[in-house]
């Protein structure tokens, strides 16, 4: 898993720190961070990536409609992808499932739990 290349695109700087830091502890040696979808999709055709995790409340383009884009490249279009979002409630899981994502995990956690829903994602 340390040498996973991974994005990770959030729009709030705190929790952009949180993630690359809990990524650092992790092993992982290469992340990308993006401030939101439309940041993304740019970064994703530049380099290639072997994981997406993703906020879903974000300006200029939210998670969602990140996943809806990716999911028709044929590139990316089975690419795991995990939302990371405040959002807990069971319909929007579900709507989350249903654009695509592989996982899903809610706001706030810790770096264990981050490991365990990254080991799942790549074990599939
Ligand atoms: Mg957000």
């Amino acid at each position: 898993m340390e040498n996973k290349k991974i994005l990770f695109v959030e729009d709030s700087p705190t929790m952009r720190r949180i993630i690359g830091n809990s990524l650092k502890k992790l092993g992982i040696k290469e992340a990308t961070e993006a401030e939101n979808g439309v940041d993304a999709l740019e970064k994703i055709q530049k380099e290639d990536f072997d994981l997406i995790l993703t906020d879903w409340n974000m300006p200029e383009m939210n998670g969602q409609e990140l996943v809806e884009h990716v999911r028709k490249m044929d590139k990316y279009k089975s690419i795991p992808i995990l939302m990371i979002t405040t959002r807990g409630m069971e319909d929007d899981v579900m709507t989350a499932i249903k654009s695509g994502v592989n996982g899903y995990m809610v706001k706030p956690f810790t770096p264990e739990l981050l490991k365990k829903k990254m080991i799942e994602i790549f074990a599939v």
